[in-house]
């Protein structure tokens, strides 16, 4: 049974609200924006962040490097000139910003943005989880793991519960977010038993249950192939315990790839930028805290927008820029990656935390 609260309210090109349409390179059109609204995190996971490394050495932005949130606004009234309807609200943790409802709030003021989301690690949903449903909030995605407390926290750096962010999602289903999907990265490590334990527990509730291959996204975490289990086969085992069928896409760009339950208890995906990458319909673009502009998660460099929100700069100005980055995008990282682990690994990149998935 597929869950339609799920489903994007922009299914077809035609329906995008725009004035302006722009395209890249490759005939990519510019649809969703991604806005990291700090790069601090309360957890350390060994695939983003892990403690002990590089990013003990890191810098975390000032609070006054961010971008405030009139001018997160502004750039996200821009970005809907240019066909954006997607917003996604991540970081680093995006509930560590203060204050983060009224931003919510802000962005769903802007008529053009069908659909708001919000991606954490949901560790204070139970503090704010109301608030942000009041503000207007469409969508929630919490990242989790496994439901093993011991591991959880062993994959997040001992730094969080398992009971909390259990808590948080269900609270998040009984105020009545229409669609919660719940974010798995799997590394090499992670035995078949706790992916079956998801796969049981969240089977015929409402969140819907992605698998996401393990990125070389940033550094600090040195990814490696071999710690990369393909999607294909956890496929395989799920479908041996609880039997699934393939279905289509519900909008053009949709990363996951969804299969459906044969006993109609919901659905999951699976996100596959290692094993089938889908640069080929990318419409996002991401702006981290500090106001940089990233064509791609795996982009080194960013246009640094911050110095044109300045009230005395006028819009179009700003509007150029970004057209005229987008226009000249021809980022495709993971199908290169396909073709050539070797030359790709040792890039300096910016790191999951700052760009935000
Ligand atoms: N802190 C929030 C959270 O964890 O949901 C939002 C930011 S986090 C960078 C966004 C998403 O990226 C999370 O779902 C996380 O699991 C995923 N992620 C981080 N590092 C990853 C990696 N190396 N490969 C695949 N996914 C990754
Ligand atoms: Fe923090 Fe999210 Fe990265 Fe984990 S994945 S360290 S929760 S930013
Ligand atoms: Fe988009 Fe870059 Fe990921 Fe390809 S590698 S899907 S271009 S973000």
């Amino acid at each position: 049974m597929t869950n339609l609260n799920c489903e994007s309210p922009l299914i077809a090109p035609k329906e995008q609200p725009r004035n302006l349409r722009i395209y890249d390179s490759f005939d990519r059109p510019l649809r969703d924006l991604r806005i990291s609204v700090i790069d601090q995190c309360n957890f350390r996971c060994v695939y983003c962040m892990p403690q002990n490394q590089r990013i003990e050495h890191y810098t975390f932005l000032k609070q006054d490097q961010w971008l405030t949130f009139p001018q997160i606004e502004r750039l996200a009234r821009l970005f809907v000139k240019l066909g954006v309807g997607k917003i996604r609200i991540t970081g680093g943790e995006p509930l560590l910003r203060p204050n983060l409802s009224n931003l919510v709030g802000k962005l769903k003021g802007i008529p053009e943005v069908k659909d708001l989301a919000l991606t954490t690690n949901g560790s204070m949903l139970i503090q704010h989880a109301q608030a942000l449903k009041d503000a207007g909030l469409d969508r929630i995605t919490v990242s989790l793991d496994t439901l093993d407390p011991a591991l959880f926290r062993q994959i997040n750096g001992f730094r969080g519960t398992l009971e909390k962010v259990l808590d948080g999602i269900q609270l998040c289903q009984k105020i009545g977010f229409g669609c919660i999907k719940i974010n798995v990265v799997l590394q090499k490590n992670i035995g078949h038993r706790h992916i079956l334990d998801l796969v049981r527990y969240f089977k015929g509730r409402k969140p819907i249950l992605r698998f996401i291959e393990y990125m070389d996204a940033g550094n600090c975490n040195h990814w490696s192939p071999d710690a990369v289990v393909p999607a294909s086969e956890i496929v395989k085992l799920i479908h041996e315990h609880f039997p699934l069928r393939a279905v289509r896409s519900n909008y053009y760009g949709e990363v996951a790839s969804r299969y459906e339950f044969l006993d109609g208890e919901g659905e999951i995906g699976f996100i596959t930028p290692i094993t089938q990458p889908f640069c080929r319909t990318c419409t996002r673009a991401r702006v981290s805290a500090d106001g940089k502009m990233y064509p791609c998660l795996f982009a080194n460099h960013g246009t640094d927008l911050r110095p044109f929100l300045r009230q005395d700069i006028p819009d179009d100005v700003l509007l150029n820029i970004i057209q005229s980055d987008w226009r000249n995008r021809k980022d495709r990282y993971s199908e290169l990656r396909a073709k050539s682990l070797s030359s790709q690994k040792s890039l300096p990149k910016i790191e999951m935390f700052q760009i935000g998935g």
